[in-house]
């Protein structure tokens, strides 16, 4: 491609981002290939950068790619939650002593009345404080809200033996949902419903406060509202945002399926899907990862 086509294109392409950034829009999917292609086509048009300064690219985009494998999609965040946090490093009875206070205001709150009026308790979260990994799903279903711990129900077991199939345990890492009151069903004997924009707005800041004390190394994204929580609104779904590692105010955060949604599918593959997601999240942290855990649910036992 001639080199000022390839600028026009460019520019095109950063004012179609910055547009849809505008509209709320909190992340682009681009296959690996696309990303391949773009970088050819910059390094042919660099010889003319001496006529033509290129446009410099979005400072807003930012990628990372999973270490274990290849993805198959990269996921581009547009907007993320924000710059990379400075957070002060607390010593471990000061950052005790920061989450207990957090923890008091959070059991208190009030912000939501609807939410205030039906639930039986608040879903603060529950693991080690100290823990570098954190998983994040979505609301207290009717389980949690009754024992005021997050994943406790069906999927929250079939969470448990995924974290234990890593070699770690709910006591190790960090679990947290989005909204801490389980959303409100009127009219309805059962069932869930998915937490409001405007609820996961008025939560948010208690999960970011949690965020920051802990500082994780990494965190997991269970399914498309833990997603939507954190960077907001995007019309890329789960399916093409798994396996891709996102960028949370300067934590990589792995998206995979919820525990519910594996519930739903028990195929083999879909499973697979999830633990090479695992494997990725254990990669970054360094953990060392058996023959026998690189084999789980390649085939049938
Ligand atoms: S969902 Fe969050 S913001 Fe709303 S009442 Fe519960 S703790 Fe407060």
């Amino acid at each position: 491609m001639a080199s000022d086509d390839y600028r026009r294109l460019l520019d095109a392409t950063i004012r179609h981002l910055e547009s849809l950034q505008s509209q709320g829009v909190g992340f682009v999917p681009v296959k690996a290939e696309t990303l391949s292609a773009l970088s050819r086509s910059a390094r042919a048009a660099a010889p003319q950068a001496a006529v033509r300064a290129a446009p410099a690219p979005s400072a807003a985009i930012r990628t990372s790619a999973a270490p274990a494998r290849p993805s198959p999609a990269v996921a581009v965040p547009v907007v993320t939650r924000g710059p990379a946090v400075q957070r002060p490093k607390l010593e471990p009875a000061a950052r005790k002593a920061a989450f207990e206070e957090l923890r008091l205001r959070v059991l208190a709150c009030t912000r939501c009345p609807n939410l205030v009026a039906s639930r039986t308790q608040v879903v603060f979260g529950v693991g080690d404080p100290e823990s570098p990994l954190i998983f994040i799903g979505e609301a207290p279903g009717a389980d949690e809200d009754l024992r005021g711990e997050p994943f406790v129900g069906m999927a929250g077991q079939l969470l448990t033996k995924i974290i234990v199939a890593m070699g770690l345990s709910r006591e190790t890492v960090y679990i947290a949902n989005i909204l801490k009151c389980r959303p409100d069903t009127p009219g309805q004997t059962a069932g869930n419903r998915k937490p409001t924009p405007q609820e996961m707005a008025t939560c948010i800041p208690y999960l970011e406060e949690q965020i920051d004390l802990i500082q994780p190394r990494a965190m997991v994204a269970l399914g498309a509202t833990a997603i939507e929580g954190l960077f907001g609104k995007t019309d890329a779904g789960v399916t093409r945002l798994r396996g891709s590692w996102l960028d949370f105010r300067g934590i990589p955060v792995m998206v995979t399926y919820h525990p519910a949604y594996l519930l739903r599918n028990q195929a083999l593959s879909v499973k697979r899907l999830v633990w090479e997601d695992m494997m990725a999240v254990m990669d970054r942290l360094g953990m060392a990862i058996s023959e026998k855990q690189r084999g789980f649910f390649l085939k049938a036992p």
